[in-house]
């Protein structure tokens, strides 16, 4: 009887190299899962039939361009969009022998923080059916944590891996950009876009990475990566730990959320690290609103292809811009609606410079700041998420709400660095998150400390109503 709750990625490669189990039981045993918990909790949008490879399977989100595979990226525009090629991602996997199980669900276009956005109806926590699983990446993080699939990979742009990581209590890694190719992605931000595994433990995630990461001829913003380490030390000898009050005592942090991240860190002390003082005087302030000009942007633009024409929706016969006008606004829901309206202003000529212009040079600043204080530390930490999963419905009319869901997650994205999120407690019987961010292509430090601590926490990352 194979446990798909408890089986990390890694056991589950043991079993099958001590042949105690054959690729086709292991299979089979996630396929049971979802028959049994996927239709309270709708991870999925859709199912892979046969297990093509023989390694340990896995689920993407549905912006991961996969050959003959229905990718939706959540909105009904691309209902029916089947891709003729891989993404590049999609093909590594592949080339791993890891067998996809299916296509998991997110906001439109990724674009949210709950899942609720999605065209196809939203995610359920697994930890407690009436709230949310975070998101964009909801499906992924939910079928993870439900023992739906071993591992799986999601896309983070503002948050959207490690903040439904952090509220499904599981392990998420949005890498250093440039790390993992973009090419064959549905593009949200392009400038803020990368794709990263969710686990359930940091070396899952480790052993995840390395199947991913690496420069693609195909993506000329992607770099050589340093080899992937897969973490072993389970002491923190020697890290400089940063704990920015900017990003630690933020205003809208839940006590209980605090309280378990304050406890983390004093666990990291116990194992050897130091703190040294940082601060992050503007980031944070400025973090969100620059996000919400720059994302919009690039968003409005990448989302000018969706015309009827080339692929998915197609609504009307009349005119051309009659069915591109129709097919646009029957495909697309409200939240990429706002932010073509947004991002088409702030590009507009008599503004641009005063709107994207500005932000970007706000995005400068940002990313000076971490330079300086990644002078000074080795990691920074803070929570991933400021609240736990909270309850379906209570954001959705607020989108403002709604963005502040990122605010301690956008900083470091806006800068390019990586940020993993692990999960370090309960607080109100949910999990919360720790972020450990790191300067550009330090991921062998982030697998470190993170596993170190995890090792520490002992948490269990099986859903209390399921075990
Ligand atoms: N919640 C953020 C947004 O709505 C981030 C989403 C993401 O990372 N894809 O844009």
């Amino acid at each position: 009887m194979i446990d798909t709750l408890r089986l990390t990625a890694e056991e589950a490669m043991g079993l099958l190299k001590s042949k105690e189990v054959s690729p086709r039981e292991l299979w089979d045993a996630y396929r049971a899962a979802i028959e049994e918990r996927d239709e309270e909790l709708h991870c999925f949008l859709s199912l892979v039939d046969r297990p093509e490879g023989d390694g340990v399977p896995i689920a993407l989100k549905d912006v991961i361009g996969t050959k003959g595979i229905e990718t939706t990226a959540g909105s009904k525009i691309l209902k029916g969009y089947v891709p003729v090629f891989d993404s590049t991602v999609a093909a590594r996997v592949k080339q791993a022998r890891l067998p996809v199980l299916g296509k998991t669900n997110l906001d439109e276009f990724a674009m949210g923080s709950s899942t609720e956005n999605s065209g196809f109806g939203p995610t359920h926590n697994p930890w407690d059916l009436t709230r949310v699983p975070g998101g964009s990446g909801g499906g992924s993080a939910a079928a993870v944590a439900a023992g739906l699939a071993p591992w799986a990979l999601g896309s983070d742009t503002g948050g959207s891996i490690k903040q439904p990581a952090s509220l499904c209590g599981i392990v998420g890694l949005r890498p250093t950009y440039g790390t993992v190719s973009r090419h064959g992605i549905v593009a949200l931000a392009s400038s803020l876009d990368q794709v990263g595994p969710t686990t359930k433990t940091v070396r899952d995630c480790a052993l995840l990475y390395r199947v991913i990461a690496g420069r693609d001829p195909l993506d000329s913003t992607t770099a050589e990566v340093p080899p992937v380490e897969i973490p072993e030390a389970e002491d923190l000898d020697g890290v400089r730990i940063g704990v920015p009050p900017e990003l630690n005592e933020a205003e809208g942090i839940e006590p209980g959320v605090r309280e378990n991240v304050e406890r983390a860190i004093e666990l990291c002390l116990e194992l050897g690290a130091e703190t040294v003082e940082v601060s992050l005087p503007r980031s944070v302030e400025y973090g969100v609103p620059c996000y919400y000009l720059i994302q919009p942007a690039e968003a409005s633009s990448n989302l000018a292809r969706y015309d009827g024409v080339r692929y998915g929706l197609r609504v009307g016969d009349g005119t051309y811009h009659d069915m591109v006008e129709r097919t646009r606004d029957a495909g697309f829901g409200d939240e990429p609606k706002r932010r073509i309206m947004l991002g088409a202003y702030a590009l507009s000529a008599g503004y641009y410079e005063a709107f994207y212009g500005q932000a970007q040079k706000v995005r400068t600043v940002i990313a000076d700041e971490h330079r300086a204080a990644f002078e000074q530390v080795d990691v920074l930490v803070s929570p991933t998420s400021p609240t736990v999963a909270f309850p379906l419905g209570a954001k959705t009319q607020d989108p403002l709400a709604m963005y502040l869901s990122d605010l301690l997650t956008i900083p470091s994205n806006m800068a390019g660095l990586p940020g993993l999120s692990i999960p370090c407690g309960l607080s109100q019987g949910l999990p919360v998150g720790f972020q450990i961010i790191g300067p550009q292509f330090a991921e062998n430090t982030l697998f470190r400390v993170g596993h170190a601590l995890e090792r520490a926490l002992e948490f269990d990352y099986v859903p209390e109503r399921l075990r």
